[in-house]
């Protein structure tokens, strides 16, 4: 650390993004990408956007609105296009928390909520997942702060009804409930319906889990215009033109094939019950996913051992050092074939550790 560095930033740690090593082609099922390539004219669009960059991106995103607010059927004045769903949550972290509105989330869940809170200086609560991970919404009624939740949750995979959650944006009037949808479109129900009956509901959706789009950096927020408005002072007090030209025009393409979409989630969903069943028959505990991974641990060998010598046969999945699911792993859905060779490859480890 430079003695230039501020003081408020000193005790900040930084969110560990799932390695990205370049040494050997690795299968990875370690950071929740698709493993789909994009339609072609989706690919096109930001070639011929590329062409136009010498100009500034539109700010106000009114085509990609356009299209998402058909998609979504909620109004244009609804929705925030940012740079990817990490963007909004920061926004979020900034316009909806203080000192004396903290933020509350699982003690288990994406850690990046942790991560901006501490950047924004905000006090923030965890509630533990039950012991079998998952969230008892009980718990979030009334808490009288900010309230993040990922439905479905990561890294878990499990979700709570819209019933669930529609129970927690009422208990809390005086305060937003941020919803965090990334892995929604893999099984999980969207409350974004719900933006017209709660002024607090703040949801994000993704462009980089189902719509295969991570590198491009895209995501949405939607809620009441009030909200949305709040966000956009924030957005016009940071990066005006946080969404690039290609992204906005890859975004608002991908919209218009989202049969293309459906398709490959339906896919990914059919290969995620295949194999849950063969890792169960393996003898892992799988938790029940509704989103594009698959938590697991076996009694059989340990969750760090098992990343290791995945690793050392060129299969990289996700192990979180956090006590409570040290021994599990996280192995993100890819295609039938990667998954084959994926589990032909975990049944040779635990032949190895009999
Ligand atoms: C991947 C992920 C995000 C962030 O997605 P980006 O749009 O790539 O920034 C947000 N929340 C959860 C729970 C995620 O897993």
């Amino acid at each position: 650390m430079s003695k230039f560095f501020s003081k408020k930033y000193a005790k900040l740690t930084p969110y560990v993004p799932g390695e990205q090593p370049k040494d050997i082609q690795y299968i990875k099922l370690n950071t929740n990408e698709s493993p789909f390539p994009l339609p072609k004219e989706v690919i096109e669009s930001a070639r011929a956007e590329a062409e136009k960059c010498q100009l500034y991106s539109d700010p106000t995103c009114t085509e990609l609105i356009k299209k998402a607010s058909e998609v979504y059927k909620v109004k244009p004045s609804q929705i925030l296009p940012t740079n990817g769903s990490d963007e909004i949550l920061n926004f979020a972290f900034m316009a909806f928390c203080d000192k004396d509105t903290p933020a509350v989330f699982a003690d288990i869940t994406y850690g990046f909520y942790s991560v901006f809170a501490e950047l924004n200086g905000v006090p923030y609560k965890t509630i533990a997942l039950k012991e079998d991970f998952s969230i008892d919404y009980k718990e979030y009624l009334g808490v009288n702060a900010t309230v993040f939740i990922a439905n479905p949750n990561a890294p878990t995979g499990l979700a709570l009804s819209k019933a669930e959650i529609e129970e927690i944006v009422k208990s809390n009037p005086d305060n937003v409930v941020v919803i965090d949808e990334a892995y929604v479109d893999f099984g999980g129900e969207s409350v974004v319906s719900l933006i017209d009956k709660y002024e607090n509901l703040l949801v994000t959706h993704t462009f980089s889990k189902s719509r295969s789009m991570a590198g491009a950096r895209l995501g949405l927020g939607f809620a009441c215009e009030k909200l949305i408005a709040d966000l956009n002072t924030v957005k016009y007090s940071t990066n005006p033109y946080n969404v690039n030209r290609m992204t906005m025009e890859m975004g608002r393409t991908a919209l218009c094939r989202q049969d293309y979409f459906d398709e490959k989630c339906k896919e990914i969903c059919a290969v995620r019950e295949f194999v849950a069943t063969r890792l169960r028959a393996l003898g892992f505990s799988v938790l029940p996913s509704k989103t594009n991974f698959l938590f697991i641990t076996s009694p059989a060998i340990s969750g760090e051992k098992l990343y290791k010598k995945l690793k050392a046969r060129g299969i990289l999945v996700r192990h979180f050092e956090k006590e409570r699911i040290r021994n599990y792993n996280r192995v993100t859905i890819g295609t039938r074939e990667q998954m084959q060779t994926f589990l032909e490859t975990v049944q040779a480890i635990l032949e190895e550790e009999k």
